[in-house]
């Protein structure tokens, strides 16, 4: 195979595909990338791991027209899933066993307070990231399965987790720690973490792009609203404040989640409702946000539903978007000085009814939206707020798999051009 050219000042690095896996529970989404231009060779992701009717969708993108390859069937676990997609992958003649393929980057969900960068995976870092179960069960379980996985597929290369919590380890203590006793809370690793941290990174950066500036001359409010929504305040490239805590549930109302909740609610459940941890947990977790509040969850279906004149539906909007303007007013005041505002994920990127109503009426803090601006369809990153707004108001696209690769191929590069093994284990800096 000839060596794919290697672009100046990035020395010896000649294997420049990374491949970014996100490992849920029962689910695995892969993205195969080329670093020379940062494009897709591939797309996929194998479902329902586990059960009868599990399926893989693969698109190669190599071609012409991306078709999409559908397999259905049993696939039992993600050791099968993966190998199915590297199948699927081979045929279009992108095999995970190419000496083009530099890492494999994981999304990691939790990492704690040790994990403020991508790291290669180790032994002892994946024994960090299970320690971390206790505070993300739902997830680093997942994530680890993926992980050995991968390492079984290619123990020769290097695998890099990339965390969802590391954008937010640079909060100060004050925005970090809930108001509870500090020795029950360290003893249980009880603070605030965030997620979404390589989203509301790529965004704000690109928000930054977008006004011309560097990160470090703005201050940004992102607004990641997808099925699960986050904000976060982030000065001068840091983040300084995010409304997800020690777990995915707090802060906005989410697809299935109710975010900000009095933690009596919770109690008065057990005491007066009977029911128990795990119902509740189930009911904060999958039954509340905007299903809880009127049976769906999916923005398109409920501005259908208010088109028509659904009261709940109506309703269930009209609490999102005002639980998202008390923190756009909040972001503000602890910024002090905002630059922009920016929507971003699957709500934040599509819907200008959302976009729209939540920037009505704050004026007063220099936020205004052009109606024709934000009715434009694009999947570029984009302003919405007309020319004379003090603040910008943008679209931002995200993407969190270009990041984990660009960060994940970073950490490797680099050491390779430095001449030293890629530095297995070590935080990189
Ligand atoms: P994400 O988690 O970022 O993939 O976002 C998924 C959510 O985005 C869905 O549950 C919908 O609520 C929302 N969504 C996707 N497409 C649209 C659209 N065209 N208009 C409004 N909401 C959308």
């Amino acid at each position: 195979m000839t060596p794919t050219p290697v672009k100046e000042g990035s020395a010896a690095v000649q294997a420049r595909r990374v491949l970014v896996l996100n490992s849920g529970s029962s689910s695995v989404k892969y993205q195969l990338l080329d670093m020379n231009d940062r494009s897709r060779l591939a797309i996929g992701l194998v479902e329902r791991i586990g059960e009868e009717t599990s399926r893989l969708l693969h698109t190669p993108l190599t071609g012409g027209d991306a078709e999409t390859r559908e397999r259905t069937g049993r696939i039992a676990d993600h050791a099968a899933a993966l190998k199915t997609a590297a199948e699927e992958l081979a045929a279009d003649g992108l095999g995970l066993d190419s000496p083009e393929l530099a890492a494999i980057g994981h999304r990691v969900v939790h990492g704690g307070l040790r994990f403020t960068r991508p790291t290669v995976i180790t032994d002892e870092v994946l024994t960090e990231i299970e320690r971390l179960v206790p505070v993300a069960p739902l997830h680093n379980p997942a994530n680890i399965t993926g992980i050995r996985t991968a390492q079984a597929l290619r123990p020769d290369l290097p695998q890099v987790a990339v965390f969802d919590t590391a954008f937010h380890t640079t909060m100060p203590e004050y925005a970090a720690r809930y108001a509870i006793d500090v020795e029950t809370a360290d003893a249980h690793r009880i603070r605030r973490y965030g997620f979404h941290g390589t989203s509301h990174a790529y965004v704000s950066r690109k928000a930054a792009e977008l006004l011309g500036r560097t990160p470090e001359e703005v201050n940004v409010i992102v607004l990641h609203l997808g099925n699960g929504a986050s904000a976060s305040a982030v000065a001068a490239g840091r983040c300084v404040e995010t409304s997800m805590g020690l777990t995915p549930l707090e802060g906005l109302v989410m697809g299935t989640r109710s975010g900000d909740i009095d933690p009596a609610v919770t109690f008065h459940l057990k005491r007066v409702a009977g029911m128990s941890t795990d119902e509740i947990d189930v009911l904060l977790n999958k039954r509340s946000g905007l299903l809880g509040l009127c049976g769906d969850n999916d923005m398109r279906e409920i501005r259908r539903r208010i088109d028509e004149g659904d009261e709940r539906a109506a309703l269930a909007f009209d609490i999102y978007v005002h639980r998202l303007k008390k923190y756009i007013g909040a972001y503000s005041a602890v910024l002090g000085r905002v630059d922009a505002v920016v929507f971003t994920a699957g709500v934040g990127e599509n819907s200008a009814p959302v976009r729209e109503a939540a920037i009505a009426g704050l004026e007063e803090l220099g936020l205004v939206v052009d109606a024709g601006l934000n009715a434009v369809r694009s999947g570029e990153p984009r302003l919405i707020s007309p020319n004379y707004a003090r603040v910008a108001v943008a679209v931002v696209p995200t993407d969190e798999e270009l990041e984990i690769a660009d960060q994940a191929f970073a950490l490797v590069g680099r050491a390779e051009s430095a001449g030293q093994e890629v530095p297995v284990g070590q935080v990189d800096n």
